[in-house]
């Protein structure tokens, strides 16, 4: 009769126990885990600290009685094993309930105990409400804070699978959540672009994010928690959770003589044989051979975990027959409404296997787009530009992400290629797939680029085009192009590319794009065939170009989100200043654009809008997530109204009153009044000046105003823009120009001196110690009542690009505008003064 002991008694551990005992009914198993469970749903966790998960007895599969009942393991819980003796084949187990320690003896020895969290040395890390989770009992720890009446605010440190899944299920139960990454994206499993739509989607769903920023230190406050992050940025917390990654729990082996890899885990073969043949691992502390690079890999999923534990079971039974042919780390996460997938090697990891690669990437829809309820997905594949071997493939969108992630997967796993992917039949009909799939068409793009018919790149290869002086070609519609292009692009709709033929250059280079890269690859065939050569395609368009380029824009600006455009919120004034008016028994239509991709639920809106009358409504639900952005925005060009919009589970709804000077708002989409109705009613301060006494002047005039029920709006411009500086804010890097005047302005109002008398900041000291006998608010408690008040504090973006200081410079509450919002302001305005 054998005898097999195993270590660990969740993923790993208990499938190698299981399929053992199938194999063979007389062996002897002993089962060791450290914890007081085993075979515990580990994935499930996140979702029982959210509700998702209802009842605490459902994360446990397996108890060691029906273990022992069923399958005849003797699985022993808060037993520890602490160190291994080879020679003897015996281990050293601790029993955690009583302290004793026993030796027990094997034939064949299996190592499973998984990977614990990291947690880095940094200072505060062990304040009790900072946490991690990886068990039962760190679950019941967390739960025991979310419902504690005292937790409001949680920081997730990692913005990885297990973090982002924590970030929803925190905010779903109603906690502020905020995420802190030191990488510049979230999830390193995809790529940048395809991580920006998720950082858009978490951002949607009110989750606030630190990307680029690690955490320095954490204060103690007793029952809550500061985060400090490396920009000085503060975070206060009643919950973190740590989720920076794991590491193989393998510490009780350092003295086994078994082979560790550098970061700690049990190196195996194809059989899961360490270096002693006694002796086998599974799970997420082995190093594997990766099956595309060739080299030593980890990977903590649950699913290569299971599967290791059943082949390992055979190898020792059956005498090592059937290698295991490696994992490929195909993943899968819900963020919110969103799904997130990968498999294989993403850019990042090609690049460090310097392996070279070319990718096709493709927004299209989950299913036909006539039928209801398509959503939009982003699909993009890696592959060997010459022989067209998949290295990998990402996925984000709202449904039929993990379908196609499976697929290739699949594909990749038997060593496929683009053409399998070109080739791929797979069951149609329309409320699943269309007839061409978003597999097949990533599988045609890469196909047509190795045949030599397309040049299709990356969004950050047409920004390095771009910045080296290559033309841009949009060929997407007037309409398009008049809502958002790529800086410097030249529009030529495809349809009328034949015909302008001439004004496009022969020997400069040209990268052509349009949406999402279909309309791009009409138009360069068009010039292929017309004997342009140098000309490439943007893969995935505008779309995919325009996120990347938002959230490298937001971190440019230390973080901060800056809205370009103001979607979702209301304009009481037409574009010439002319105020809205209410409007009276409207109409209200409905347009379902679901499923249509961009331009379409624009141009449908557009067709639709020109049949109302003024001030009817009209409601737009879409599926294309440029849509939510593009709305505000062609509201703004046309002179409607955006007074809804809102986003459920990948369906936008936006809601539109048509507009002309005979229209004004009605209510915002929370059925609030506007704040300006009446046009004779606002206050407008244009604070040019950095003197001491003028900014007092105008916040003096500024409260007052607001007292007598004015709505007020203080523009702040050139000089005045010192005032708004938030003291100690890190900027983000600055050219000369920037630099000489972040050095000379004074940062922030504290600094500020005289118009006269000021004799060196002498006379600024004297005046505010003036104002304190006299009891008069300084400038910092007038700038905060004019807060609270309601005082609309605009920041000149013109001449903050001058001054070149970023929006991050600026103190909190403070928005960016225009010329056209002080306009609009002052159109309302009787009183406007230019302090
Ligand atoms: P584990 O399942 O962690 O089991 C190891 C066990 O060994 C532990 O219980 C430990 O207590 C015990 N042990 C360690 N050392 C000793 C010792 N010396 N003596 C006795 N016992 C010991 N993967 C996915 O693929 N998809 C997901 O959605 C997913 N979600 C996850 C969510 C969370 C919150 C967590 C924590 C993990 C998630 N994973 C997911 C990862 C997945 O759970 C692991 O990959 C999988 O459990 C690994 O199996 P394992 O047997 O190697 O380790």
């Amino acid at each position: 009769m054998k005898k097999y002991l195993i270590v660990g008694g969740v993923a790993g551990g208990a499938g190698t126990a299981a399929r053992l005992r199938r194999r063979d009914e007389h062996a002897q198993i002993i089962m060791f885990e450290r914890g007081p469970y085993i075979s515990f749903a580990n994935c499930g966790l996140p979702y029982y600290a959210g509700g998702v998960i209802a009842e605490r007895s459902r994360l446990f599969v397996q108890t060691p009685e029906r273990f022992k009942e069923s399958l005849e393991v003797d699985a022993r819980t808060e037993s520890e094993v602490i160190a291994i003796n080879r020679e003897a084949k015996t281990v050293r187990v601790r029993n955690l309930k009583d302290n004793s320690e026993y030796d027990e003896r094997y034939d064949t020895l299996i190592l499973s105990p998984g990977a614990v969290p990291v947690k880095p040395p940094i200072p505060g890390i062990k304040h009790p409400n900072i946490m991690s989770l990886r068990s039962v009992e760190d679950i019941d720890a967390i739960k025991g804070h979310i419902e504690a009446s005292t937790t409001g605010r949680a920081v997730v440190v990692g913005g990885g699978f297990i973090g982002l899944e924590m970030a929803e299920n925190l905010k779903e139960r109603g906690l502020e959540v905020s995420v802190v990454e030191a990488l510049e994206q979230v999830m390193n499993i995809i790529d940048y672009e395809l991580a920006a739509e998720v950082q858009q989607h978490l951002r949607a769903k009110g989750v606030n994010l630190h990307l680029k920023d690690g955490v320095e230190e954490f204060f103690d406050h007793g029952s809550t928690v500061t985060v400090k992050l490396a920009s000085g940025h503060l975070i206060e917390a009643d919950l973190v959770i740590l989720s920076i990654g794991v590491r193989p729990d393998t510490a009780f082996l350092k003295e086994s003589g078994i082979t560790l890899a550098k970061n700690g885990a049990i190196v195996v073969d194809e059989f899961f044989r360490t270096n002693d043949p006694n002796i086998r691992a599974v799970g997420d502390a082995i190093e594997i051979k990766s099956p595309i690079t060739g080299l030593g890999c980890t990977i903590p999923l649950a699913g290569p975990a299971n599967k290791q534990a059943r082949l390992c079971a055979d190898a020792i039974i059956d005498g090592d027959q059937t290698p295991y042919e490696g994992s490929i780390a195909t993943s899968i996460a819900k963020i919110f409404d969103m799904t997130v997938a990968a498999t294989g090697l993403t850019e990042k990891g090609l690049k460090a296997a310097k392996l070279p690669y070319r990718i096709a990437e493709t927004h299209a829809g989950n299913h036909a787009g006539y039928y209801p309820n398509s959503l939009q997905l982003t699909l993009k594949i890696l592959y060997h530009p010459v022989t067209g071997r998949l290295w990998g493939a990402q996925a984000v969108g709202f449904d039929g992400v993990d379908k196609r992630i499976d697929v290739i997967s699949a594909f990749i796993g038997k060593e496929g290629t683009i053409w399998d992917l070109a080739e791929f039949e797979q069951a149609y009909a329309p409320p699943f797939s269309s007839a061409k799939d978003p597999v097949n068409m990533v599988g045609f793009i890469a196909s047509n680029a190795l045949d030599g018919l397309s040049d299709p790149i990356s969004w950050d290869e047409a920004e390095r085009l771009r910045a080296e002086g290559a033309l841009m070609l949009d060929v997407r519609s007037e309409d398009e192009f008049a809502l958002a292009s790529i800086e410097g692009a030249v529009n030529i709709p495809n349809t009328a590319l034949r015909g302008r033929l001439a004004e496009v250059p022969k020997d400069r280079q040209i990268v052509i794009y349009c949406a999402i890269g279909a309309r791009g690859y009409l138009a360069e065939r068009i010039l292929r065939q017309n004997g342009y050569t140098k000309v490439k395609n943007l893969s995935g368009g505008f779309k995919s170009y325009d996120s990347a380029m938002r959230e490298r824009a937001i971190l440019e600006n230390g973080g901060v989100v800056v809205v370009r455009e103001p979607v979702g919120v209301i304009s009481h004034l037409y574009d010439d200043g002319s105020p809205r008016k209410r409007s009276v028994g409207f109409k209200s239509h409905t347009i379902d654009a679901v499923g249509l991709q961009c331009p379409g639920p624009i141009i449908h809106l557009k067709r639709e809008i020109d049949n109302l009358e003024e001030g009817d409504r009209i409601t737009v639900r879409a599926s294309d997530p440029g849509f939510a952005i593009d709305v505000g925005s062609w509201c703004k060009l046309t002179g409607n109204e955006l007074v809804g919009l809102s986003t459920t589970e990948g369906i936008i709804e936006a809601t539109i009153t048509k507009g002309s000077s005979a229209i004004c708002a009605m209510s915002d989409s929370a059925g609030a009044k506007p704040a300006i109705c009446d046009p004779d009613n606002g206050a407008t301060f244009i604070v040019f000046s950095n003197d001491l006494d003028r900014a007092l002047a105008s916040f003096v005039l500024a409260n007052g105003a607001v007292a007598t029920g004015k709505s007020v709006t203080m523009f702040f411009t050139f000089w005045g823009l010192s005032v708004l500086r938030k003291k100690g804010a890190k900027a983000p890097k600055k050219d000369f120009m920037g630099k000489m005047f972040s050095s000379m302005l004074p940062s922030g109002m504290g600094e500020l001196g005289l118009s006269s008398m000021n004799m060196g900041g002498l006379g600024a000291k004297m005046m505010k110690k003036r104002m304190t006998k006299k009891h008069v608010d300084q400038l910092e408690a007038m700038f905060n009542d004019a807060k609270k008040s309601g005082v609309r504090m605009v920041a000149c973006q013109m001449s903050m690009d001058i001054m070149g200081i970023s929006a991050s410079e600026l103190l909190d509450g403070v928005e960016i505008g225009g010329v056209a919002t002080y306009m609009g302001a002052a159109s309302e305005s009787r009183v406007n003064l230019f302090v």
